[in-house]
């Protein structure tokens, strides 16, 4: 039986949204205590209909499966939270997970989020660096890991980092001190009971780090209330109905992760598959055949690897279960979008947002005819425009195809509320009413948005961001590093690669043993993900007069387009 979609006529569902009258699919805290985002992800379900429902499916590394009902999800939460005070972790105190995707993330994850405490991901494959980084500027009091992240990245930060208080090893049989205890004993002692205190809708719930151009990674802070985007997203653009399974590719340790692969599925009630290894073209298709996916969430560029494979998945697999695909975190070009269509039988829908906006903001709807290219349309909800911006100018461009800023106007319950010891960052990123995305895109006179560009020079590196400066701080810490500047290079199957341009000083000479030196050094400090994957030489950085590396120009130059306006240039 064909499922209807939830959007049946986008413009009029635009017209008449209210997030008011949308809060009435949350329930609440019982007895008015306020909203949390965990109660409504598992805990109302697995106290209603949906109790011996499977939440969640963990497919192992060598593919054997372990099932979490709701029910089974709330005493492993409640254990967990219940660990967290029994540790003296209160309200607003941020715990850290550095996990890859098996169990322990998730129930660490919503285990927190009961307690009020704030919860922050960081990337698996993160090196010590990026994880000391953002620790200490999170503050973090504590640390959920496994033994093998511990020894390789952990133990060497602890002494730079006196604010954890904690680091709850998940593999660990027994504790290593009186810091660095078993989780697996804590669990097993603590009780399964747990009652969710008050949470006011604008209390902390999570903390996400997105990279700068200049600086470290900024801290961008989301509230509980930031579940009712979560739900209405979950109904309106993946289109949730009861029973479907699901399966969101993306890595908690980014916002698509923890949003759409913890907290939107369970608040609509579905079955979330997860899965602990990384891209596999066969292992993905034999995903979506033996797990029934009817919803498939996945990004450019494991999309752009499925195309390259000459794999007609449809003559192999029986994919007859798969209603929905959709696609986030970069541009989803024309050509991927009608590859879905010829291979699978429907276009990927390609949906914006990021960090910040805590939850989809611009989506294709399953009814709406696809432009392939384009992000789609606001959301419900959601006021999106293009905007021309100056330093002290700000007007909204309604002259359709005109490239411009893409901003979107304040209020979304998803937004973010600071970013953490940065408020003057913040409010850089508001005009008036409206939220600058940071991004470049125009918009049709049908009212489709088209992405442009990123207004600055961060990185889009396999749907990750990575910040400029994060880099090149490490590079600068090998000795025969003189000066570094990194851009983003355009890759087909990555998006962009981090390449890095560095000068040396002038005792040593530009070889390969250094180069190869100089990568080692950047993958031991970043880990893999973040560390640049082509170094070139140069004599010298192009910079500003007022001394800022013109990493526009770099760019420019490595790709041969023109170089743009050089009034700034110290020497041109
Ligand atoms: P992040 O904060 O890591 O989720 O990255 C957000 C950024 O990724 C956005 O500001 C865009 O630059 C890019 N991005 C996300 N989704 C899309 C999309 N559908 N099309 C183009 N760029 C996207």
């Amino acid at each position: 039986m064909p499922v209807a979609p939830n959007v049946s006529d986008y413009d009029s569902l635009y017209a008449g949204f209210s997030w008011e009258t949308e809060k009435a699919g949350l329930s609440g805290l019982p007895n008015g205590q306020g909203l949390n985002i965990a109660y409504e992800a598992v805990d109302r379900h697995a106290m209603g209909a949906l109790r011996d429902h499977i939440a969640f499916r963990w497919i192992k590394k060598d593919r054997s499966v372990r099932d979490c009902t709701y029910q089974e999800l709330m005493e492993l939460t409640s254990r967990f939270a219940n660990v967290l005070g029994e540790l003296g972790i209160t309200k607003g105190d941020r715990v850290f997970a550095f996990l890859g995707r098996i169990p322990e993330l998730y129930i660490a994850a919503l285990g927190t989020l009961k307690t009020t405490a704030v919860f922050c991901p960081l990337f698996n494959v993160f090196g010590p660096e990026p994880v000391f980084q953002r620790i200490s500027r999170g503050d973090g009091s504590m640390l959920v890991t496994t033994k093998d992240q511990f020894e390789k990245k952990i133990r060497q930060l602890l002494e730079r980092l006196p604010q954890l208080r904690y680091v709850l090893l998940t593999d660990a049989e027994q504790d290593e001190s009186g810091q660095v205890r078993s989780l697996p004993r804590l669990m097993e002692k603590a009780s399964a009971a747990f009652t969710i205190p008050t949470t006011a809708p604008e209390d902390p719930a999570l903390l996400h780090f997105t990279s700068g151009t200049t600086g470290l990674p900024k801290g961008a802070l989301h509230v509980h209330k930031a579940v009712l985007v979560h739900y209405v997203t979950g109904k309106y653009v993946l289109d949730f109905h009861p029973g479907d399974i699901y399966w969101c590719t993306a890595d908690p340790g980014w916002v698509t992760g923890t949003s759409y692969g913890i907290i939107a599925p369970l608040v609509n009630g579905v079955t979330n598959i997860v899965d602990e290894e990384e891209f596999d073209a066969t292992r993905w298709y034999a995903i979506l055949e033996e797990q029934k996916v009817n919803i498939w969430y996945t990004a450019p560029t494991a999309i752009r690897r499925l195309m390259r494979m000459n794999i007609s998945p449809r003559e192999k697999y029986n994919l007859e279960h798969l209603r929905l695909m959709l696609s986030v975190g970069e541009p989803l070009h024309a050509e991927a979008v009608t590859w879905g269509e010829k291979t699978f039988g429907m276009p990927f829908l390609d949906n914006w947002w990021q960090t910040e906006t805590g939850g989809i903001m611009i989506a294709n709807y399953r009814s709406m005819p696809v432009r392939p290219g384009s992000m789609g349309k606001p959301l419900p909800g959601v006021e999106a425009a293009v905007a021309e911006v100056t330093d002290d100018s700000f007007s909204i461009i309604t002259e359709p195809g005109k490239d411009g800023h893409l901003v979107l106007k304040r209020g979304w319950p998803s937004m973010f509320r600071t970013y953490l010891h940065d408020e003057e960052r913040y409010n850089k990123c508001f005009r008036g009413d409206w939220y600058l995305t940071g991004d470049l895109a125009k918009r049709d006179a049908d009212g489709y948005f088209w992405f442009v560009g990123r207004a600055d020079d961060i990185i889009k590196t396999s749907g990750h961001m990575v910040g400029p400066f994060e880099v090149e701080s490490a590079l600068m810490e090998h000795p025969a590093v003189a000066e570094a500047a990194v851009i983003g290079k355009p890759d087909q199957l990555i998006g962009e690669l981090v390449k890095a341009f560095v000068v040396l000083k002038p005792e040593y000479q530009p070889d390969e043993a250094l180069k190869l030196d100089i990568t080692a050094h950047a993958r031991r400090k970043l880990g893999p993900a973040v560390a640049p994957k082509e170094i070139t030489f140069i004599d010298n950085l192009p910079k500003t007069r007022s001394g800022k590396i013109l990493r526009r120009l770099l760019k420019a130059r490595e790709l041969g387009l023109p170089e743009g306006d050089l009034s700034t240039l110290e020497q041109p």
